[in-house]
């Protein structure tokens, strides 16, 4: 594993490389991490991982300086899995140029986080085209845990850059609790209800299925969720999986919610 720690390094490595795989990722690697760093090894000649916590995504100070970071475990998991390049560049390496143009959501794109982390998706779609630019990979494999940012990914990133996006399944424990870095920011008792809350929402949307009343049915889980776990709850809606419009069937669409364990922000979608 070659570790590239400027665009200088990268360039010098890439030069000849086709058929690449990349997977962007902010660190704090897990099984989630670890699935699509697999599909990329497997589908992919060379498979390239970055680690770059982005600052403009974070809508919240303490939000970005609280985002765990644990470098050596980073590499061990990474050495073993035997990836050919790993990319962790400094913030100039990733903003050496201004944006010609500020990248500006549609007003129906300002839903779910969106709603709730006012230029998230902004700080994210503006690094994801700076690093395809840096690294010009031929697959970019994300995952269907950030459903939203998969799709907005989908939707606003230019097209020039030729690569094509490939979305990757949730990778869950046995309680249905999606992994996630975040998740290492919870203690022994918060987790154990964050487990506990994706069971229930997976046993919910299976429930939704047989149900006629859908919106009354959210609406009364909102409350529950609330009451039962003394959650602060951004949103629980049922959205269409193509489009993200808000549906009252289960058939083609998706679970979504965001809640907050303390001060711990966790998204998943079912
Ligand atoms: P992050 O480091 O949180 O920015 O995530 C990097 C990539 O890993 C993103 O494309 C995520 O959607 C994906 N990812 C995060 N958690 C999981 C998971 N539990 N299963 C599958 N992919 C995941």
């Amino acid at each position: 594993m070659k570790i590239l720690i400027s665009n200088n390094d990268l360039n010098e490595a890439l030069y000849d490389v086709s058929n690449l795989g990349f997977v962007p990722t902010m660190g704090g690697l897990h099984k989630g991490h670890i699935s699509l760093i697999k599909k990329s090894l497997k589908e992919c000649k060379k498979t390239i991982v970055s680690i770059f916590v982005n600052p403009t995504q974070f809508n919240n100070k303490n939000d970005f300086r609280n985002y765990p970071r644990n470098k050596n475990e980073d590499l061990s998991i990474l050495k073993r899995l035997k990836i050919n390049f790993l990319y962790v560049p400094k913030v100039k390496d990733v903003y050496y140029l201004k944006r010609k143009s500020s990248i500006k959501l549609k007003k129906k794109d300002k839903i779910l986080c969106a709603k709730f982390r006012i230029g998230h998706f902004e700080g994210v779609i503006d690094v994801m085209e700076r690093l395809t630019k840096i690294i010009k990979p031929q697959k970019v494999y994300l995952g269907e845990k950030d459903f939203q940012q998969l799709f907005l990914v989908n939707k606003y990133m230019p097209k020039q850059y030729n690569m094509k996006i490939i979305s990757c399944k949730t990778i869950r424990d046995n309680n249905k609790l999606a992994f996630s870095s975040r998740n290492k920011l919870l203690n022994r008792i918060e987790l154990a209800q964050a487990k506990s809350i994706s069971k229930e929402i997976f046993l919910f949307k299976k429930k939704l299925s047989k149900s006629r009343n859908i919106k009354k049915l959210i609406s009364d889980k909102k409350k529950d969720l609330v009451n039962s776990f003394n959650i602060k709850l951004d949103y629980l809606e049922l959205r269409n999986k193509f489009n993200l419009k808000l549906s009252n069937k289960v058939k083609n669409s998706k679970l979504f919610i965001a809640y907050y364990i303390n001060k711990v922000r966790l998204i998943d979608n079912f």
